[in-house]
């Protein structure tokens, strides 16, 4: 359904994209990772014709976004992150204004409406002025319009920033349902979005993908498990009470333990997380040691590691240095050229720190792009 290949973007001298390549097949609900400034958006306005790529190529649903721009946007829906709309008009007026923008007919339209306002739960708002609506009932209506011309697929940029606790969860269950006859990319930080609503995560960071893959096969790529210790630091079986250095050097000399680090706990134990290899299994190892000193153990659990361990890991270090072009002489010209030809050739001047300063004037600038 989408096959990204090689792509990549610079703002002057700044790679914000870096030859990334991923490829999303029909019926997929796909996390798209990274932590801030990684180049989710820009990916996403690339696969959505908001935004030429300097190089690399693009298709979707057989199309290229290149040549093709205007198929491509029939099969995409698309909610951009912080959505402009209109505040002055109504939900329903809104939605018919976009369907007017798509060359959707009055009977198309009252069709395609029963099925949004049931799917993304409208049914309460449809009188309302946009401007007099909640963050995540705006977000619904975000929802509504990409969804509007029955796309096979939803590209969602952050959908639930700025949401509270309990809107994100709404959301999250509305994109679970409209993911279950569609394609979707999701893009977001929120890592237990991605575990509830995705079967598949890409993560991206300093521009480039450094895990694709089921998400139970990147969790594994972390290689680790994680065993959290608690030792009781007022009371012993035998003796006197350990100091909490006492139980760190024992759990240090555990065999398999890579590492042993203090965890913040009250005054009644000694907490610390132990890493050992991937498949290990150290809990008895932990609990005769605890047995032998005489130490009352007050917890232990045994945690493969977390879809945000390998997160953190992989992502660690997302600098702008790193991405300042290092001009390596066999990188093409031609596309160096493509790149002075798109819109933001005016960013060709600015240095790798003015860009990062300029992040807000960026977004500002591609969000009146959208509004166009
Ligand atoms: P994400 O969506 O992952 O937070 P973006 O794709 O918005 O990241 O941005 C990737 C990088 O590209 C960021 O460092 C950002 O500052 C930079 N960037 C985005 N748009 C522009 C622009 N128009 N000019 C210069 N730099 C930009």
């Amino acid at each position: 359904m989408i096959e990204a290949t090689g792509l990549t973007k610079r703002y002057g001298a700044y790679r914000a994209l870096d030859r990334v390549s991923f490829e999303v097949r029909r019926g997929e609900v796909v996390g798209f990772l990274g932590p801030n400034g990684a180049g989710k958006s820009t990916t996403m306005r690339i696969l959505t014709c908001y935004l030429s790529a300097t190089s690399g190529s693009v298709k979707v649903h057989g199309y290229d976004v290149f040549d093709e721009p205007l198929a491509v946007r029939e099969k995409i829906g698309y909610l951009p992150q912080r959505a402009q709309m209109y505040g002055e008009m109504g939900v329903l007026e809104y939605l018919r204004f976009v369907a007017d923008v798509r060359g959707i007919d009055v009977t198309s339209f009252n069709k395609r409406m029963r099925n949004i306002v049931e799917v993304c739960g409208l049914g309460t708002v449809l009188g309302k002025d946009i401007r007099q609506l909640s963050h995540g009932y705006r977000q619904r209506v975000g929802l509504g319009q990409a969804l509007i011309h029955n796309p096979p697929i939803l590209i969602l940029d952050e959908p639930t920033s700025d949401l509270d606790p309990n809107e994100k969860a709404e959301v999250i269950e509305y994109i679970k349902e409209i993911g279950k006859d569609r394609t979707v990319i999701l893009s977001t930080h929120n890592l237990a979005e991605v575990e509830e609503a995705c079967a598949r995560a890409i993560i991206i960071s300093k521009g480039r993908v450094v895990a694709d893959g089921a998400i139970d096969e990147v969790r594994a790529r972390g290689g680790r498990v994680r065993y959290q210790v608690l030792v009781d630091e007022k009371a012993a079986l035998r003796g006197t009470a350990p100091s909490s250095a006492d139980v760190e050097a024992a759990l240090a000399k555990i065999q398999g333990a890579i590492s042993v680090k203090e965890l913040p706990t009250d005054d009644r134990c000694h907490g610390f997380t132990l890493l050992g290899n991937k498949g290990s299994d150290l809990r008895g190892e932990i609990f005769k040691l605890c047995v032998d000193k005489g130490w009352v153990l007050l917890e232990m659990r045994r945690d493969i590691q977390k879809l945000e361990d390998v997160f953190k890991s992989l992502t660690k270090g997302d600098e702008v240095a790193d991405r300042l072009r290092t001009a390596a002489p066999d990188e093409d010209e031609e596309s160096e050229d493509e790149g002075l030809e798109d819109d933001e050739s005016e960013d060709e001047e600015s240095d790798a720190s003015e860009d990062e300063e300029s992040d807000d004037d960026a977004d500002e600038k591609d969000s009146k792009k959208e509004d166009a």
